[in-house]
């Protein structure tokens, strides 16, 4: 245990895929005790005493354990809300999946529940740790690149949607809810201006019921455009991250590798035409290496463990939370106007708080 820091004893609810990372991520942070778990699914209950974690009988008694400081929720969607507004009313601090709530609306009522009771509320919006995220958002945010005018982030899969759950929408199914959350709270995170104008479309690949991927075009005040994507049907995939300024380009893959390609030399008197069959370009040949300097992509640290150290440090009041309700609000408002702009096939305005 770290000198000077108290232990928080933290349980979980939901120990499926989700919760089972939880308790393994529990499990290397110092100061943090996991007390235990409860699922409804006695096979995960069973699997929790199996690796020594002890078992509640019913969510109540987890919530009447007085040890216990932090409820994690990592249900299915639909329930947590419910389950978040309980915990909070019996005096815990709550870490709730992703996505937060099922709305906006949804979450709204969760954030008013902890302001009535002064407990936390936070969102586990881990993606902000990702190596791939801080190191766009580093190179986006240096000078390398000269002015930035397109962020391309993209997550490629071709194994459709998990057969579970996330196939139905009364359980808050979808890739929109799924990937979508993270890749524009990322994009929230690095572009701090307002967004002018949403336009997006949604993929029926697999899945009538819920989308199966999308794409969002958020224009910002400056002009910026961010294009956000996620695909389960695509056999070739892309850079998880494309980043075009002025006088530069950057590709930032999962793992962080990549590279920052620069402009040394803008005359064009390289410029050896593509020729095709039916005509050339000058305009689309490619650089020579002499007019362009390649670069690699800054070090970056993250440690995902940050998170929970972040979020005992702000119950204690030595540091201010990471994921913000505000924050969180916003980019689930963001996804609700993509689903209205690919239902309308429209531009749609986002209005700000
Ligand atoms: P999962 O189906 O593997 O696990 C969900 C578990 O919750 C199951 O064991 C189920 O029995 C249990 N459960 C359902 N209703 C319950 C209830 N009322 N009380 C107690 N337990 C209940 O799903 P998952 O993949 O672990 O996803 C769970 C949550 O985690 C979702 O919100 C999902 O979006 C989120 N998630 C986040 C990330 C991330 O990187 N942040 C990754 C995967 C999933």
């Amino acid at each position: 245990m770290k000198k000077g820091k108290r232990q928080f004893n933290i349980a979980i609810c939901g120990l499926g895929g989700m919760g089972n990372w939880h308790r393994q991520t529990i499990e290397k942070i110092e100061n943090l005790h996991l007390a235990g778990s409860f699922d409804i699914d006695p096979a995960r209950q069973k699997f929790a005493a199996d690796n020594g974690v002890h078992v509640y009988g019913s969510y109540e008694e987890l919530l009447g354990d007085d040890s216990v400081d932090i409820v994690t929720i990592a249900t299915p969607n639909d329930f947590h809300k419910p389950l978040a507004i309980q915990a909070l009313q019996a005096g815990k601090n709550v870490v709730v999946e992703k996505p937060a709530a099922m709305s906006s609306a949804e979450f709204r009522a969760m954030a008013d529940v902890a302001d009535a009771t002064g407990m936390l509320l936070t969102v586990h919006q881990n993606r902000r740790w990702d190596d791939d995220f801080v190191t766009a958002r580093e190179v986006f945010r240096g000078s390398m690149l000269g002015p930035v005018f397109r962020i391309e982030s993209r997550v490629l899969g071709s194994r459709g949607i998990p057969g579970d759950w996330r196939q139905l929408p009364e359980k808050g199914g979808g890739m929109i809810l799924d990937w979508g959350v993270h890749l524009l709270d990322q994009i929230l995170q690095m572009v701090h201006e307002p967004i002018r104008t949403v336009y997006a479309t949604v993929d029926h690949v697999t899945n009538e019921l819920v989308d199966d991927g999308f794409y969002a075009d958020l224009t910002f005040a400056s002009g910026l455009v961010a294009h956000v994507e996620v695909g389960t049907s695509h056999f070739i995939s892309m850079p998880r991250w494309r980043i075009y300024g002025r006088d530069g380009s950057a590709e930032v893959n999962w793992g962080s590798t990549g590279r920052i390609v620069c402009v040394t030399d803008r005359s064009n008197e390289d410029a050896v035409p593509i020729v095709t069959a039916a005509g050339l370009t000058k305009t689309m040949a490619p650089r020579t290496e002499d007019t362009i300097k390649t670069f690699d992509l800054p070090p970056v640290k993250c440690d995902i463990l940050d998170y929970y150290r972040n979020v005992m440090d702000a119950i204690d009041g030595l540091a201010r939370i990471e994921v913000k309700i505000p924050e969180v609000l916003r980019v689930m408002r963001l996804m609700e106007t993509v689903r209205l702009s690919a239902e309308s096939g429209k531009v749609l305005p986002f209005e700000e708080a």
